[in-house]
């Protein structure tokens, strides 16, 4: 029994059997034109390169760069181990050791838990921003800086160092900019469905 194929976009196309002429069988318009494109902008150049680090291009208000793990007002980390951003990473970029908050540290860690070991390899990671989405405590942010290149693989692997803010205020990372109404509103609903 014959089935008739029902396209189910429009995307597709006839492909033509049609003869090719002599000069489409020799490709020399074709080399010429691309040719001409080529020679176009090599007269016309633009500049495409900067001089990094000393120059940086503009880069968009939301731009996902190196994340920040954020402190509370007191500066306590915030982050309590829970796993969430890592079950959400796409990339398995993100590894963590929960650890028990013990006497006396309830200045250092927000809540009971928190990550003893906390880790992102920056050359999984693919900057989607889904660990921020995931994140229930706001402890876990990009922001718009950008992960600079190094020689070696072992430096992408970002740990606390690298992740967790200072704690004097003054030098706290400012994650506002990547905070539209559009990402508030996305975050307020998602806490609304974790709660019902
Ligand atoms: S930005 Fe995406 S890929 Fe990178 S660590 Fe977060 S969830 Fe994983
Ligand atoms: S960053 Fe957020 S989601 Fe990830 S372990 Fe910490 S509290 Fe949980």
């Amino acid at each position: 029994m014959s089935t008739t194929f029902q396209p189910l976009t429009k995307r597709s196309q006839v492909v033509s059997d049609k003869k090719m002429t002599l000069l489409e069988r020799i490709y020399l318009p074709a080399i010429l034109k691309g040719m001409s494109i080529t020679l176009k902008h090599f007269l016309t150049p633009r500049k495409a390169t900067v001089k990094y680090p000393e120059q940086e291009r503009p880069r968009s208000a939301v731009y996902r760069g190196h994340h920040v793990l954020k402190r509370d007002e007191q500066g306590r980390e915030r982050c309590t181990a829970c796993g969430l951003c890592a079950v959400a990473c796409p990339a398995e970029a993100i590894t963590m050791v929960a650890a028990e908050r013990r006497k006396g540290e309830e200045n250092l860690y927000r809540e009971e838990k928190y990550a003893a070991v906390y880790e992102i390899n920056m050359l999984r990671c693919i900057y989607c921003g889904d660990c921020e989405d995931a994140c229930p405590k706001e402890a876990i942010f990009l922001t718009d800086r950008i992960v600079e290149a190094d020689y070696l693989r072992k430096p992408f692997v970002f740990g606390k160092n690298e992740l967790v803010e200072p704690m004097e205020k003054s030098k706290r990372i400012d994650v506002s900019k990547r905070q539209t109404p559009e990402v508030l509103k996305f975050k307020e609903q998602r806490q609304y469905s974790h709660n019902r």
